[in-house]
């Protein structure tokens, strides 16, 4: 089976290079043309200009880009010359409506759709420990289980399309959550004077601990804030979550309150920093 991926990011490259090594990437697209020919040197793939060109000599094309426009871009870019039977899996963060335009355009084609969105961060992308909450037929989540295998530890069947990017918007709205409680804990703690690498050590192995401690903690609390989770991705994230929110007429308040700090910290230039440059705000004047 072979694969090509579209989107060689924080997430991408990680991904790519775990394909590699279970035998099955044979081809990359990035948009920024650069990057895809550094990475088709080091890994021995095809890179493309074109991502039609891609996903014409692939079995599975995953896709792994920003946001909501951009995914339909490439799905309609790649439709018109499709084979009949390939396998789309979309690993972004976008809605599920977005879900059901991309499997519906595809479908016309006779290609088959599945949203794979992703949890786990950049070190789950690069060290193959992802988690991937699918949406879509179950016959074509048999097919192609040996290429999520290859970037994930986990794998579960969501139901039909969009319930991967429903899942995913649970897990983004319970980030928003612990974030806001980490760096108000950590800015706290600073605060009271603490040695904060025995806090993050201490409390990380109690009831309290969580990935985002453990993996941002230090970082946060020294003051660097590198993605990373670029804060204007979980931004865009956190609006998908209002706007389902809001067709079922359910309140997220610390969504809605981390979406406005995500605003204040973007207008100050800091959206391309890590979500624990939350801290920021938190730690008040330095
Ligand atoms: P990133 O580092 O910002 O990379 C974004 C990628 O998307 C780049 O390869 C970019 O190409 C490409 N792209 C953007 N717009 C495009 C378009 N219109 N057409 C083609 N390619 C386009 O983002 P990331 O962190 O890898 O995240 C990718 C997706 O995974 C997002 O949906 C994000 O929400 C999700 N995610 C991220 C994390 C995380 O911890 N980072 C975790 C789980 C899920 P260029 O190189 O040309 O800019």
């Amino acid at each position: 089976m072979k694969a090509g991926l579209i989107g060689l990011g924080a997430m991408g490259l990680g991904m790519a290079r775990n394909l590699t090594k279970a035998g099955l990437l044979s081809a990359v697209y990035n948009r920024t043309e650069s990057k895809a020919r550094d990475l088709a040197d080091e890994l021995k793939v095809n890179a493309y200009t074109d991502p039609a060109e891609l996903a014409q000599a692939v079995d599975v094309v995953l896709i792994c880009i920003s946001a909501d426009q951009d995914v339909l871009s490439v799905v309609t870019a790649i439709a018109p010359s499709i084979k009949p039977g390939t396998i789309v899996i979309d690993m972004s963060t976008v809605s599920s409506d977005t879900a059901l335009q991309a499997a519906a355009i595809l479908a016309e084609r006779q290609a088959e759709f599945l949203d794979a969105p992703v949890s786990g961060g950049v070190e789950g992308a690069k060290n193959g420990t992802l988690v991937t909450m699918v949406g879509g037929e179950a016959d074509a989540l048999t097919r192609v289980r040996p290429v999520l295998d290859a970037m994930t530890k986990r794998i579960v069947h969501m139901g039909p399309v969009g319930m991967g990017q429903a899942t995913k918007a649970v897990n983004q709205i319970m980030c928003a959550g612990i974030s806001q409680a980490v760096t108000e804990a950590l800015a706290f703690g600073r605060a009271q004077g603490l040695p904060m690498d025995k806090v993050v050590d201490v409390i990380s192995g109690g009831a309290s601990g969580n990935w985002f401690l453990e993996h941002r903690g230090l970082t946060m609390a020294q003051g660097t804030f590198a993605p990373g989770f670029k804060l204007a991705l979980h931004h865009k994230d956190l609006k998908i979550c209002q706007h389902m929110a809001e067709q079922t007429g359910l309140a997220i308040p610390l969504s809605d309150k981390t979406v406005k700090d995500y605003e204040q910290l973007m207008a100050q230039g800091f959206g391309d920093e890590d979500i624990s440059a939350l801290y920021r705000l938190k730690r008040g004047r330095e």
